[in-house]
């Protein structure tokens, strides 16, 4: 285990890059922050081509996880990990327990949850390990999968951004555009079409499309992410990977309101403003998404699901009040967003620092 000193440059507490000879596991672990607590966020497993690329999205995740858990109201820092490699090539047993005793080397500084590539399944292995785990099976006092928070959270976001748009919560009739079904772009679809809207998908797994087609065949499906952001849409909720909103897709999207479900989806700061100057309302990703770590968090009180849905339920107030922020400050609400996020950081930590 090396640690690497980033703190300068990036304002990270801890970068630890790990590696085992044995299982061939390659991972790093950042703490942002653990100003508030802990520094609870998942384990990405993606083959990342450059060990560099890891670096980057490992560092804008975990800082996305301070500002995600502050502005959720946890006491909980921010962190994220990721695992280098092809999660159905080279995930073992004995990978995923090599993982767990570094997170458990690092005392509970880190807490780590499922992400992109990693399961339940895959934390009740962890878990073995170290205690520093959530997001473990439901048989075993766990949380289990926080994509049914993670989705509905996003639900409430979304109406709250419809409510702001057009005065109406109702997405009935609206057309919904939702890039990648997998984990949480697959129960959000299901809200969706309860709720009555009319939901455009597309995936890049075809086994993704097949299921959700099962379920909602009244689904409209299109080939692919280029095409469903020149779809016209009401809303676009991209539940892939992040920097859909980039300097290629803003400028063509056919759409009132952008929910940034899946992490980072700003691909750089300036697209904010491109967002603006087109008139697309965005309701920033972090503050949509927050159901998934409060799900898993309660993990850490004994968990409740019924005290997990009433947290994620209020996701819809704080979109609300994120939007007046902004218009109140006259900043466009993903700035609004960090603003209060910062505001909460700044405050328990001067909290703290006068009882601790
Ligand atoms: N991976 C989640 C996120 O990005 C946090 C943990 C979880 O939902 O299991 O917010």
């Amino acid at each position: 285990m090396t640690e690497g000193v980033f703190g300068r440059e990036t304002g990270h507490e801890q970068v630890v890059h790990c590696q085992d000879p044995v299982t061939g596991l390659k991972a790093i672990i950042a703490v942002y922050s653990t100003a508030l607590g802990p520094a609870l966020g998942g384990t990405r497993f993606y083959p990342y081509a450059r060990e560099e690329d890891a670096l980057t999205d490992v560092l804008a995740l975990s800082k996305g996880m301070a500002y995600k858990n502050a502005l959720a109201g946890l006491d909980l820092g921010g962190g994220k990990a990721v695992i280098i490699g092809d999660p159905a090539k080279d995930k073992s047993e004995a990978l995923l327990r090599a993982y767990g005793r570094f997170v458990q080397s690092l005392g509970g500084r880190y807490i780590t949850a499922c992400d992109v590539g990693t399961y339940v399944a895959d934390m009740d292995v962890v878990a073995r390990e170290t205690k520093y785990v959530t997001g473990r099976s439901p048989d075993d006092g766990g949380a289990g999968d926080s994509s049914v928070l993670t989705a509905f959270g996003v639900f409430q976001g979304m109406r709250a951004a419809a409510g702001h748009r057009w005065g109406t919560t109702d997405l009935a009739g609206r057309r919904v555009g939702v890039s990648g079904v997998g984990k949480v772009g697959f129960i959000l679809v299901g809200h969706l079409v309860d709720a009555g809207a009319h939901v455009v998908v597309t995936d890049v797994s075809g086994a993704a499309i097949d299921r959700v087609r099962a379920a909602h065949p009244g689904v409209e499906v299109v080939p692919d992410a280029e095409t469903l952001v020149r779809t016209p849409l009401d809303v676009f909720a991209p539940c892939a990977l992040g920097g859909a909103l980039n300097d290629e897709t803003v400028p063509v999207l056919a759409t009132e309101i952008v929910c940034g479900a899946a992490n980072n989806q700003l691909a750089h700061p300036g697209v904010e403003k491109q967002l603006v100057d087109r008139g697309i309302l965005y309701a920033p990703d972090y503050l949509v998404n927050a159901g998934g770590v409060i799900q898993v968090s309660d993990e850490l009180h004994g968990f409740d699901f019924a005290r997990a849905k009433r947290k994620a339920t209020a996701i819809f107030d704080t979109t609300k009040a994120v939007f007046a922020l902004g218009d109140a400050e006259g900043v466009p609400p993903a700035t609004a967003a960090d603003r209060l996020a910062e505001r909460r950081m700044s405050e328990v930590g001067r909290l703290r620092s006068i009882l601790l």
